[in-house]
């Protein structure tokens, strides 16, 4: 209750939820204290969480925050929320993001956009992106209309959120989370994570959304680790990495200042702090905005106007035109710009130079990775290049927002877990993030060397 009269105050200023539940969840709420008086919670037992609408929720509107599943209700539940409920979570409702993820201000989405609740209420100028794509997890939690949420993360929508919001967030090893059920951006680099207020919440919640899922051929089979009792792990003997080409020209003083600071905490914890190169780091952008487009025009194919949400036909409509006049009033700018990249980038002719390029240096991307985990057991950076940016910035040109992703597309592009936590104030009094990237399937020391850093 105290949560639903929360988000009933705050949502109409930061428009974090697209769908509030509220019923579902009071007689959920009920049957947790039912089964809780029965002795027999769930590890979540009663946990208020919100879920990005991205996620499959059987009989909840799921929108991926485009006009084209504006009406779309699924008949099915989402691998990865449906471990959350059988853990015995409540959730709150659906939460705002960029329009089918992508984005990284939450300004794309059909419903508007969510405001960063660390923006000044009383100086409507000073409006700020909570970031994105899970601008409505991000901003969820820190306002405390959520416990935690749940989040996706294709480019690093679920690390530079976290980051803007000062709340912590991890994109878990590719595989680590079924894909299930959970509406597709980019297959081969989107992962299901959460977002909550602390690393051990993330680790908590991480536990019951991971594990084997047989209906997503990708999903490992491998043991899901007791995440929340790594976060007390020491870091005595731990060799951090610390990237020499993460140290951008231009980088924001403070932002510096607070990744010295972690790399002495875990100093003075008893880590060895070890200088690295990761030399494909500057190529890592660029591929990522042609891979990515590249299979989102593939996946977002199937918005056709047949099988799914929005239909848009005149009388004398063929088929020919009933997808065009769907696909033209169903998606927004940025989806249209992704879906001509990917089908420009994949065309023949072009494929070559493009997107069989970006593949190969996908591949060195990964390999530098490979080649560091001889040396390190983990590595630090900062999460993003800035604090939070105001509403009308990065707007008109597309280019200036993807440059925004500059510390996070590399761990999608490899496949490997990333944390983010908060780490301090910038000049303005703004949060910012750190990053822990870690081998694969070793979010355990993610979490103890994020834990440290906390
Ligand atoms: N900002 C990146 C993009 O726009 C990442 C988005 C994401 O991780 N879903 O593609």
């Amino acid at each position: 209750d105290a949560f639903l009269s929360g988000i009933e105050r705050l949502n109409p200023r930061l428009n974090a939820y697209i769908t509030v539940t509220a019923e579902q969840a009071r007689a959920s709420a009920a049957a947790s204290d039912a089964r809780r008086a029965k002795g027999e919670a769930g590890p979540l037992e009663g946990i208020p969480l919100g879920i990005k609408d991205l996620f499959c929720t059987e009989g909840v509107r799921t929108t991926a925050a485009s006009k084209i599943l504006g009406e779309f209700t699924p008949p099915y539940e989402s691998t990865v929320s449906a471990n959350l409920k059988r853990d015995g979570a409540v959730f709150l409702g659906k939460l705002n993001l960029d329009e089918f993820a992508m984005g990284s201000s939450n300004t794309t989405s059909a419903f508007g956009p969510v405001e960063n609740p660390w923006s000044r209420a009383n100086d409507p100028t000073k409006r700020l992106v909570p970031g994105g794509s899970s601008g409505g997890s991000a901003a969820a939690v820190a306002a405390r209309l959520a416990m935690g949420a749940t989040a996706t993360d294709t480019g690093g929508s679920i690390r530079q959120p976290a980051a803007f919001c000062g709340i912590a967030g991890i994109k878990p090893t590719y595989g680590r989370c079924s894909r299930w059920g959970i509406v597709a951006f980019a297959s081969s680099l989107d992962q299901a994570g959460p977002v909550a207020r602390s690393v051990e919440d993330c680790a908590i919640l991480l536990r019951s959304m991971s594990g084997h899922d047989p209906k997503d051929s990708t999903s490992a089979n491998l043991p899901v680790p007791d995440f929340a009792a790594a976060c007390g792990r020491s870091v005595k003997g731990l060799r951090i990495g610390v990237p020499a080409e993460y140290t951008l020209p231009g980088l924001a003083p403070e932002i510096e200042a607070l990744w010295q600071q972690g790399l002495d905490w875990l100093k003075q914890q008893g880590a060895e702090i070890v200088p690295i190169s990761l030399p494909h780091t500057k190529y890592a952008l660029p591929t990522y905005y042609v891979v990515a487009p590249a299979e989102a025009s593939s996946n977002l194919a199937r918005y056709d106007g047949v099988r799914y949400g929005l239909r848009v036909t005149e009388r004398d409509s063929d088929l020919r035109d009933l997808y065009e006049r769907t696909r033209a009033a169903g998606f927004g700018a940025e989806v249209k710009r992704r879906i001509m990249i990917g089908t420009y980038v994949l065309s023949a002719g072009y494929y070559d130079a493009y997107y069989l390029k970006a593949q190969k240096v996908r591949a060195l991307i990964a390999r530098d990775f490979t080649e560091a985990w001889a040396k390190v057991d983990a590595i630090v950076t900062p999460a993003t290049p800035s604090s939070a940016f105001a509403m009308d910035e990065k707007q008109d040109d597309p280019v200036t927002m993807y440059l925004n992703d500059v510390f996070t597309v590399t761990a999608n592009l490899a496949g490997l877990p990333g944390l983010a936590v908060p780490a301090g104030l910038d000049g303005q009094g703004l949060p910012l993030g750190l990053q822990v990237i870690g081998r694969p399937f070793d979010e355990e020391t993610v979490f103890a060397v994020g834990a440290a850093l906390e």
